[in-house]
């Protein structure tokens, strides 16, 4: 191998997971779904967690026919009980996890005269509760076992800025920035890293029916880069934060967004 070559596979060999097992939460569809792939094909054992278990077993075959390496574990997370046998069970398949990814997330799209106490407790319970339960525990687990870690809050641009229709969304993703940064702070000590990624509109169960609407055509035409995002534009963000590359990197906030965020500012 030449020098150039060897220089190159090193750098690549930053954004390795090998050796690390890795939990996702909200794991049954959309980006969990993807990103779960994401993390296995960079090495991790993955551990895919959510409430609907066929989906996950489809996932586990999924990625284990790919050459990874996953297993599925039963969770809600605004059950801190559901938390904590969540995190027993990966510590009895796999060890303590040392790559979170908490992207479990809801939404209730109504305008804010029409949304109920109900409406409210479940976005801000599943998005930013659940979030917290999740990131603390981990952390809890890592601190015991004297483990680094890194944990990776997917948030979202309205955590940032607003969009009609959507409050309770908006202030538990602003809650999950304010967080994220709050337990950086904390947990920078004990060699645990905690960031936001803020992905843009994605194409998912989430948000389809509006984003494929005529309403939903008209927003894309006012991103600066008249595009939705993909899945894939997450991958890089996610592994950068996720692997030794982005070691020096706690308590950011990225936006994957192409530019939807900065035309608001
Ligand atoms: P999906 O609806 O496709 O996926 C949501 C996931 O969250 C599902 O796997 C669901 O699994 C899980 N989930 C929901 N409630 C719970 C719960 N109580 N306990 C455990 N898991 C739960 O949506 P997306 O893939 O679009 O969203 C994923 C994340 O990305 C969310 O946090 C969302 O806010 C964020 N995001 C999405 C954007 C988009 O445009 N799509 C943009 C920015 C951020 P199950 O029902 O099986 O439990």
């Amino acid at each position: 191998m030449s020098p150039v070559t060897s220089s190159v596979a090193q750098q690549l060999s930053m954004f390795s997971l090998e050796g690390r097992v890795a939990l996702i939460t909200g794991a049954s569809s959309g980006i969990g779904r993807h990103l779960a792939q994401t993390l296995a094909n960079a090495g991790a054992h993955v551990i895919v967690a959510a409430r609907r278990a066929a989906k996950l077993e489809s996932l586990v075959n999924q990625i284990n026919q790919s050459g990874g390496h996953a297993h599925a574990v039963d969770l809600d997370v605004t059950q801190s009980r559901s938390v904590t046998a969540c995190f027993d069970a990966i510590e009895a398949i796999a060890g303590v996890a040392d790559v979170i990814v908490s992207n479990a997330g809801t939404t209730v799209a109504k305008p804010a005269l029409e949304q109920t106490e109900a409406d409210w407790d479940a976005v801000l319970d599943t998005n930013l509760k659940g979030c917290w339960m999740v990131d603390t525990e981990a952390a809890r687990r890592l601190v015991k076992h004297k483990k680094n870690g890194s944990i990776i809050n997917i948030a979202s641009i309205l955590g940032a800025r607003v969009a009609g229709a959507v409050a309770p969304y908006s202030a538990s993703k602003a809650g999950v920035i304010q967080s994220t940064q709050s337990l950086a702070l904390e947990f920078a000590r004990y060699g645990i890293r905690v960031n936001a990624i803020l992905p843009g509109y994605v194409i998912t169960d989430l948000n389809s029916e509006f984003l494929l609407s005529e309403a939903g055509k008209k927003l894309e035409s006012r991103i600066p880069a008249r595009r939705f995002c993909k899945m894939q534009d997450l991958e890089g963000p996610l592994l950068l934060l996720a692997s030794d590359a982005g070691k020096a990197m706690t308590g950011t906030a990225i936006a994957v967004d192409w530019g939807h965020l900065v035309s608001s500012l």
